[in-house]
């Protein structure tokens, strides 16, 4: 085990393993419901002994922040990662990779937080994880709690898509339907873990969430032969993902093992758009009205947005939105020309990708991974053929 400590993203104080559980003390004093978390946790681990390992051999478990020894039975990640040709030719550029994250057990990429913290449960001797979710992240801690034999506890909003819900409840989880909307369940969800005990899994609120999505950026570094991709495209609802993959090549760069990250392109849908303008702006304000085809970056208010619109400047990166049109086209064309099948938000970046391509903002000969990020038979009801 190579993690040292958390050290808090706004104000750099340090805090050892079991000092804290979610957010900076200090840091989160003014936080409340409706704004995006301020004092999110960072995991520190000892870059020069990882760096000497990983040379030796690489592997991704020298990057984590929880013993693999209490990781739940279910395994996770390992997904494919390859070239389409086909898709590049399709879309004007030379050099295209899929990195298919649909293919995790429970069908996305929220499979990878929901391991680690299930893990961190175990070792926390928990009984009960919970989270607020779109979707995804409940299907994936039903899952992973289910393998586990610990209770999932989900705050969902009602309008998650049917398929998600069953999912849920097939996993024997206690599903509590929020008569409104995702940023309406991540508030009953902390008020119901204040009250009740048991881990909270909320994104970016549980510094594992983005230690668990970061594995998606190591593995396809190691897919690529160790190789920095000129771009990752990815969806962006809460921003945890688009950070799991910062910190991924930003842990590979202090451990002396790359001398650049990868630029990050993200993905939202107009309507919910609050990373973007934060990003271009430099001013946070809530997304209007986030209604979208792509329930899983439907946000209001995005829980990890500092370190998204971070991760974003420190990679060059940019961000990009897209119609509801443009991300079903996608899906075809995706579906089409490389036989997987993404659900509308992962859809998303590949209609953020061509419209990147089309504004020039990167070159026909950049090397692009597109981040699938959830499967499309989870959401058959948004497919318009
Ligand atoms: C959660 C999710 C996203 C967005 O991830 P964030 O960490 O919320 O930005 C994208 N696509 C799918 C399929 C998801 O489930
Ligand atoms: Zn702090």
């Amino acid at each position: 085990m190579y993690f040292k400590h958390y050290r808090c993203t706004q104000c750099g104080r340090d805090y050892a393993r079991d000092e804290v559980r979610y957010l900076c003390p200090e840091c989160s004093q003014d936080y409340r419901a409706g704004l995006p978390l301020s004092g999110v946790l960072e995991a520190i681990f000892d870059y020069d002994a990882i760096g000497k390992k990983w040379r030796e051999k690489p592997d991704p478990d020298l990057l984590s922040a929880v013993e693999p020894g209490f990781y739940p039975e279910l395994p996770v990640g390992n997904t494919p990662f390859f070239r389409s040709a086909r898709l590049a030719e399709a879309i004007g550029l030379l050099d295209v990779s899929i990195k298919n994250d649909g293919l995790n057990p429970s069908g996305s990429l929220k499979d990878r937080a929901s391991q680690l913290v299930v893990a961190e449960a175990i070792r926390l001797r928990e009984r009960k994880v919970v989270t607020a979710s779109t979707g995804n992240a409940a299907c994936a801690l039903s899952a992973l709690c289910a393998s586990a034999g610990l209770e999932a506890v989900i705050f969902a909003p009602r309008s998650a898509p049917p398929a998600k819900l069953i999912q849920i409840r097939v996993h024997g989880a206690s599903l509590q339907t929020v008569d409104g909307t995702y940023d309406d369940a991540f508030a009953a969800s902390l008020e119901y873990t204040r009250r009740e005990g048991g881990l909270n899994r909320n994104t970016g609120y549980h510094p594992l969430t983005i230690e668990g999505k970061k594995t998606a950026g190591l593995e396809i570094f190691l897919q690529n032969n160790q190789n920095v991709p000129d771009w990752i495209v990815v969806p962006v609802g809460d921003g945890v993902i688009l950070a799991g993959l910062h910190k991924a090549f930003l842990d590979l760069h202090r451990a002396g093992l790359i001398s650049r990250l990868p630029r990050l392109l993200s993905v939202q849908a107009e309507s919910s758009d609050a990373v973007t303008r934060y990003f271009e702006s430099g001013r946070y304000e809530d997304a209007a009205r986030p209604v979208t085809i792509a329930d899983s970056i439907s946000v209001k208010t995005p829980s990890n947005a500092h370190w998204a619109v971070r991760a974003l400047q420190e990679t060059n990166g940019a961000s990009i939105l897209v119609s509801d049109d443009e991300i079903r086209r996608a899906q075809l064309l995706l579906a089409r020309t490389t036989g997987v099948f993404a659900e509308p938000a992962a859809s998303a970046g590949l209609a953020g990708l061509i419209r990147a391509v089309q504004a020039h903002t990167l070159c026909r000969m950049d090397q692009v991974v597109l981040l699938v990020t959830g499967h499309g038979l989870k959401d058959i009801g948004a497919v318009r053929l």
